[in-house]
C-alpha cells in the first residue's frame, strides 16, 4: 500500500512524499524544496520527480536533489520537456492521459491548464489518489498566471468528475483563508460551516487541514459550484429569485478575481 507523506516547504508550499512499506524506493510530487525532502527520505533512495507544473516554489530542489543522484528521473509535462525547458532537470516528458507505474500503482498524467498552461494533475485511479499542483486547492484553486477562466474551469470540472472519494493532494495550505472565502459566498452551506471549524481546530494543532476528497470539494469548494442557483445569486449581488442568468464559467471567472482580493 502507498503512504503518502506531506513535506511542508518554504511558508507555505507541499511536496508529497510516496513510499511503500516494502520498498526502499521512494518518490515525491513536486520538488519544492532539497533540505525538508531529504530529511523526510530517512535515506531512501528517491528514484522519480513528478513535477505539477515550473514555478520556483515547486520545482525549487530539482538542482540539489540531482546533484544528490543524476540518475533522478524528472516528469513534467511533454511541452515543457521539448520547447519550454522550464523545469530543472527534467527527463520526461507527459501528455494528457499518458500512464505510468509508480511504486507499483498506475498514474494517469492530466493536463489541466489554467494556472500555468502545462500544469498536470497526477492520478492514481487504482489507490484513489489525486495530485493537483495550484490547479485545485482545499476550497480554492489557483491563480490564473497564464490560462484563460475557460480553460481552468474546464481543468477544475474534469477533476471534480473523478470519483468522489478520490483523495485530494494539493501544492499549498491556504484552506483556512479558502473556507474563509467560500463561507462568504454560501453563508447558509452547512458544508463549508462545518469544514471550516474542522479546519481551524486543526491548524490550532499545527497539524495539515490535507487531504480533502473530491466529494468534500464538489460540496465546498466555490469553484467547483459556479452552477449553483446560491453561489450565482452571491457574485451577481442579488437574492436568487432576482439574479440575472450567467453561465457558469462567468461565475467562476467573477469568482476567481473576488478571490483575488479578498
Ligand atoms: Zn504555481
Amino acid at each position: 500500500m502507498l503512504t503518502v507523506t506531506p513535506v511542508p516547504c518554504y511558508s507555505d508550499n507541499y511536496a508529497y512524499l510516496l513510499s511503500r512499506a516494502d520498498c526502499e524506493e521512494v518518490v515525491v510530487v513536486d520538488g519544492c524544496e532539497s533540505e525538508p525532502i531529504l530529511a523526510a527520505i530517512h535515506g531512501r533512495r528517491l528514484t522519480t520527480i513528478l513535477a505539477t507544473h515550473h514555478h520556483p516554489d515547486h520545482i525549487g530542489g530539482h538542482e540539489h536533489l540531482l546533484a544528490n543522484d543524476p540518475s533522478l528521473r524528472i516528469f513534467g509535462h511533454a511541452e515543457e520537456h521539448a520547447q519550454l525547458r522550464r523545469i530543472p532537470g527534467q527527463t520526461h516528458g507527459l501528455s494528457d492521459g499518458d500512464e505510468l507505474q509508480i511504486l507499483g500503482e498506475r498514474v494517469i498524467a492530466l493536463h489541466v491548464p489554467g494556472h500555468t498552461l502545462t500544469a498536470v494533475a497526477y492520478y492514481f485511479p487504482d489507490a484513489g489518489l489525486l495530485f493537483t499542483g495550484d490547479t485545485l486547492f482545499g476550497a480554492g484553486c489557483g491563480r490564473l498566471f497564464e490560462g484563460t477562466p475557460p480553460q481552468m474551469f474546464a481543468s477544475l470540472q474534469r477533476l471534480a468528475a473523478l470519483p468522489q472519494q478520490t483523495l485530494v493532494y494539493s501544492g499549498h495550505e491556504y484552506l483556512t483563508k479558502n473556507i474563509a472565502f467560500a463561507r462568504h459566498i454560501e453563508p447558509q452551506n452547512t458544508a463549508i460551516a462545518d469544514r471550516q471549524k474542522r479546519c481551524l481546530d486543526t491548524r490550532a494543532r499545527g497539524e495539515p487541514c490535507e487531504p480533502s476528497t473530491i466529494g468534500l470539494e464538489r460540496a465546498t469548494n466555490p469553484f467547483l459550484r459556479s452552477a449553483e442557483p446560491s453561489v450565482q445569486a452571491a457574485v451577481a449581488g442579488r437574492p436568487p429569485e432576482l439574479a440575472v442568468a450567467l453561465s457558469a464559467v462567468e461565475v467562476f471567472a467573477r469568482l476567481r478575481r473576488w478571490r483575488s482580493s479578498f
